[in-house]
């Protein structure tokens, strides 16, 4: 490893384990989609993406920069690689999609965004798959089906804006440095780009997981007026008793349109 210390403010953990690298190498979606790497750190997976695609790649740390300009200084200059100094979130802020084609996702994300960076990724209408290292607790969140006991708000939206949503495998904190306090997953999701959903949705399903282990009901009368809202179960066939958790993505976004309708 070059002579630098991980910075715990990046969520720096450098992937060291060339059987997990090379697991991610094989995970790679067979397409001529463009590749976007978040967070290259020390470029040791930059280094295995860049020989089979062109790539772009955002890094915040500028300790990094120098390490990987002149690492792929022959890549950058034949451009093949570029390197974007920047927080990932600005850029999206900034420009609505990280690539202006279609692109695949691939990195070890820092954990302490990562949540927020694949819900990005999942509106970012040019990025088709998904393949991340997160916290394994979060994989989780996003893979979970109905019933689950973590099924909420990220898998509800994963479902409806992919075809394919799974964990490929899990990575243990010894394969990196330094080793993080929790078990990693390889998150794989494949979007179907002809869906999305609008920020008044993500708010419906803030209120209707507000209090997870109470009644749907409950959480949603805080909001809704309670005629409508029985209506809404009479006609959706929804028990009175249902917890938020035990509610289908499909139903949710059903239930959603006859919410605003009934408003309008
Ligand atoms: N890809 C490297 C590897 O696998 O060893 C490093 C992964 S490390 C978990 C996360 C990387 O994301 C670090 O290089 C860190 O500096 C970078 N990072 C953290 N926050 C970022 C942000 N807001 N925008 C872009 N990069 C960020």
């Amino acid at each position: 490893m070059e002579n630098i210390k991980a910075k715990k403010k990046y969520g720096q953990n450098f992937l060291i384990d060339t059987t997990v690298l090379n697991g991610i190498i094989q995970a790679m979606p067979n397409n001529n989609n463009y590749i976007v790497e978040i967070g290259p750190g020390l470029g040791d997976l930059t280094e295995k993406l860049v020989k089979y695609k062109d790539m772009t790649a955002y890094e915040v740390d500028t300790d990094l920069i120098g390490i990987l300009r002149s690492k792929f200084q022959k890549e950058i200059e034949c451009n093949r690689f570029k390197l974007i100094h920047t927080d990932v979130l600005e850029a999206w802020d900034k420009q609505n999609t990280l690539h202006t084609g279609k692109y695949d996702m691939i990195a070890n994300l820092p954990y302490y965004i990562a949540t927020n960076i694949i819900l990005r990724a999942l509106e970012d209408a040019n990025c088709e798959h998904i393949i991340v290292m997160i916290q394994k607790e979060v994989a989780l969140k996003f893979t979970a089906k109905v019933n689950d006991k973590e099924f909420s708000s990220l898998a509800i939206i994963a479902q409806l804006l992919t075809t394919d949503s799974k964990i490929l495998f899990d990575v243990q904190p010894e394969s990196f440095n330094p080793a993080p306090k929790v078990v990693s997953s390889i998150l794989y999701l494949k979007k179907d780009l002809n869906k999305s959903v609008c920020n008044d949705f993500k708010k419906f399903l803030k209120v209707c997981f507000s209090q997870p282990r109470k009644k749907l009901s409950k959480n949603l009368a805080a909001q809704i007026d309670k005629e409508l809202l029985s209506q809404i179960f009479k006609d959706l066939n929804i028990n009175d008793n249902i917890r938020p958790h035990e509610v289908s993505a499909s139903l949710y976004s059903q239930m959603y349109t006859k919410v605003k309708n009934g408003r309008n």
